[in-house]
C-alpha cells in the first residue's frame, strides 16, 4: 500500500483536539509499556460490552471543538506523519461516498468529520475515554479517534498491517452512513422495543458496518482528491487482506477469548471474527453497498 503523496488530505474534515501540544506525529505519541496494558483491559470491556464505544459513554457531553491540522501541508513530509496519512484516508472514505451514496440511496452524503482526541473527550454522545477505542457518535455526527488505538490494535490485537488504520476509519464512516440513511435510529427504536433483541441488533449493525467499510476498500485504489490526483499509488489484493486480517482479530469471540474470560455468544455485540471478515468481504468483492443489507431476515444468524 502507497499513497500518493500529491494527493491533497481535505483539512476541513479533520479536528485535531489533542492536548495542547497538538502535533508531535508518530514520535510524539506515548508508548507506555503500563499505560498501553490499561488501554487494552478497558477497550476489551468496551468493545465486548458496547458499541464500539457508544453505549459505553457516560458523563456529561459537550461539543468537541478541535485545530485544522496545519502540519498535513508540507508534501514532502506529511505522508510521514500518522495523522496526516489518516487524514488522507478520511479524504478517500468520504469523496468514495460522496460518489457512492446518491448512486446506491439515492440521496446527498453528508460529510462528517474526524475528530482526534487524546485521553478524553467530550462529545455530544457524552464524555470518553481512549479505552473505548474509535467511535462514531450520531448526535454531532463526528468520527472519534485516538491515534494511539493503533499501536493496541498492532501490539495487543494482533492486527499490525498499515490497512488495518483506513479499515478502522472506514468501518466508523460506516456508522455515519447509517445515520444518514436512518439505519441506526431505526435499530435504537427495535432495541427499545425489544430489549431482549439489543445484541442481535447490535451484531447487525455493525457487520453492516464493516460490509460498507469492504465496499469503500474495493474502490479505495481509484478514490481521488479534489484535483483528481489518486490518493492511493498502490493498493493490492493482499492489503486489503490486512482489512480481512483485522476483521477476524476483533471479533467478538477472538477479543472474549484473549480477555481470558469464557466466551459468551449472548454477549456478543459486534459479531464473530468469521462473520466480520465474511461482511467485509460481500463488501469488497461486490462493491456495492446495497449488498450489505445485514438485516434482512436470515442474512445474519
Ligand atoms: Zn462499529
Amino acid at each position: 500500500m502507497e499513497l500518493n503523496e500529491r494527493a491533497d488530505i481535505d483539512t476541513s474534515q479533520i479536528e485535531d483536539g489533542r492536548g495542547s501540544g497538538g502535533g508531535g506525529g508518530i514520535g510524539g505519541l506515548p508508548i507506555g509499556g503500563g499505560g498501553l496494558a490499561g488501554i487494552v483491559v478497558t477497550l476489551i470491556v468496551a468493545l465486548v460490552g458496547g458499541y464500539f464505544g457508544i453505549s459505553g459513554l457516560s458523563g456529561p457531553g459537550g461539543e468537541s471543538t478541535g485545530q485544522p491540522l496545519t502540519q498535513c501541508s508540507d508534501d514532502a513530509q506529511k505522508l510521514q506523519v500518522l495523522e496526516c496519512r489518516n487524514g488522507l484516508y478520511v479524504t478517500s472514505i468520504q469523496n468514495y461516498w460522496a460518489k457512492q451514496f446518491p448512486e446506491s440511496f439515492g440521496e446527498q452524503y453528508q460529510p462528517a468529520r474526524t475528530h482526534l482526541f487524546s485521553g478524553n473527550v467530550r462529545t455530544a454522545c457524552g464524555a470518553a475515554d481512549s479505552g473505548v477505542g474509535p467511535f462514531y457518535c450520531p448526535a454531532d455526527s463526528k468520527v472519534y479517534i485516538d491515534l494511539t488505538f493503533y499501536q493496541v490494535l498492532a501490539k495487543q490485537l494482533g492486527a499490525p498491517g498499515e490497512f488495518a488504520q483506513p479499515y478502522v476509519l472506514a468501518h466508523e464512516y460506516g456508522h455515519h452512513v447509517q445515520n444518514v440513511l436512518g439505519t441506526e435510529a431505526e435499530m435504537r427504536r427495535r432495541q427499545e422495543r425489544d430489549p431482549g433483541s439489543a445484541n442481535q441488533e447490535s451484531v447487525k449493525l455493525e457487520l453492516q458496518a464493516d460490509c460498507y467499510a469492504g465496499a469503500w476498500a474495493h474502490s479505495a485504489a481509484n478514490t481521488t482528491d479534489k484535483d483528481g490526483d489518486k490518493i492511493f499509488t498502490s493498493l493490492t489484493d493482499a492489503d486489503i487482506q490486512e482489512g480481512i486480517q483485522t476483521a477476524g482479530q476483533i471479533g467478538d469471540d477472538a477479543l472474549q477469548g484473549r480477555g481470558g474470560g469464557e466466551v459468551n455468544p449472548e454477549q456478543f455485540t459486534h459479531g464473530t471474527s468469521e462473520q466480520r471478515q465474511k461482511w467485509f468481504r460481500v463488501g469488497w468483492e461486490s462493491g456495492d453497498p446495497t449488498r450489505c443489507d445485514t438485516f434482512k431476515a436470515g442474512a445474519v444468524s
